[in-house]
């Protein structure tokens, strides 16, 4: 019988355990025999390897956050350490590895597929910011979540006369900060991947401020990197007081939603499919709404479009 591994790497995100009881418990149904590898590709290295049955992933589909931990693995970026890894994925008898993580986290799954073990990627950050698949897993959790601490931000702004400037998370990507921009109806969103021009905001502000309205609610991804300038810039120009809320790390954690439960136990069980069959080097991702696997080095090269219609809409709709 085949046996294989599970491991979470890069940072976390909801959903992830999800992932990893799914493929468990698939893996188990074809009557595969299943591992949990501690701490990303540093447990494989140290041999933080945990024998899984059925009741290893009860009762962690509703969590955030990983039940396997996840970190990073400097030694895994030189070819020693992809050595190193590949000797004990023979030593403990692994035919394949299902790595659930970002773009760092499938070169490694590249490189140990590259040296005889199969590993299929699975897409799991909240940023959605990998290009080979429309959805990452833990994505619309954090959305979610910064969408419901934006209503409540909102409700104190209204009471008083105030801008209120909120920096979501996504790395260098919009995305989060686009759709929950329109999800809690900002009158802008200010993303690493548009122009924006604070004037013309500004402007915008001043004039419907003459026909009442008296509260006002920017959006602004973390990979622009200037809330607090952003944030004096507004006050400044149109009189309002003005405040920034950085909401940070609230947006990782968790109960993951319905959306991410079901995504990424579609994505697990694909991953076994494959694994079943002996092939590695894939990522499994999301095109036109259905799971589907695509070579890694293929999904590495891969760029994907912003989400230009919903700037748009959210533009014509803001004020
Ligand atoms: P993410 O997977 O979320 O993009 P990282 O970029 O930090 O996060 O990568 C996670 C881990 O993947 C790294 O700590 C390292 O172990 C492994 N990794 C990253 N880049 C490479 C690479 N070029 N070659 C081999 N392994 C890598």
């Amino acid at each position: 019988a085949k046996k294989i591994g599970v491991l979470t790497s890069g940072g976390d995100a909801p959903g992830m355990n999800a992932a990893v009881r799914a493929v468990c418990r698939a893996a188990l149904a074809r009557g595969m025999e299943v591992v949990g590898i501690k701490r990303g590709y540093n447990g494989l290295l140290n041999g933080e390897i945990i024998e899984m049955n059925a009741r290893t992933v009860s009762n962690i589909i509703q969590r955030g956050g990983t039940c396997l931990y996840t970190a990073r693995c400097p030694e895994f970026r030189n070819k020693e350490g992809v050595q190193k890894g590949a000797d004990k994925c023979r030593e403990i008898g692994l035919d394949g590895i299902v790595v659930i993580g970002g773009d760092g986290s499938f070169r490694g799954a590249a490189d140990l597929s590259a040296m005889g073990i199969p590993c299929i990627g699975l897409p799991g950050t909240i940023d959605n910011d990998i290009s080979c698949t429309e959805y990452t897993i833990g994505y619309d959790t954090a959305m979610n979540t910064a969408m419901e601490m934006i209503d409540k931000i909102r409700d104190t702004a209204q009471s008083h006369d105030r801008c209120s400037v909120v920096e979501v998370m996504g790395r260098n990507a919009g995305y989060i900060a686009i759709n929950v921009g329109l999800a809690v109806g900002a009158e802008a969103v200010i993303t690493p991947e548009e122009d924006y021009d604070l004037d013309a905001i500004c402007a915008k502000m001043q004039k419907v401020m003459k026909s009442g309205k008296t509260h006002f609610l920017i959006v602004v991804a973390e990979g622009v990197g200037k809330t607090e300038e952003i944030t004096k810039l507004i006050q400044e120009k149109t009189g309002v007081e003005t405040r920034a809320t950085i909401l940070g790390h609230v947006q990782r954690g968790g109960s993951p939603t319905v959306r991410d439960r079901v995504i990424a136990t579609q994505m697990g069980y694909h991953a076994v499919e494959l694994l079943e069959k002996g092939i590695g080097n894939r990522v499994v991702g999301m095109r036109d709404n259905k799971i589907y696997d695509v070579d890694i080095q293929e999904a590495l090269s891969m760029t994907k479009p912003f989400e230009d219609e919903l700037y748009a809409i959210l533009n014509d709709t803001a004020f």
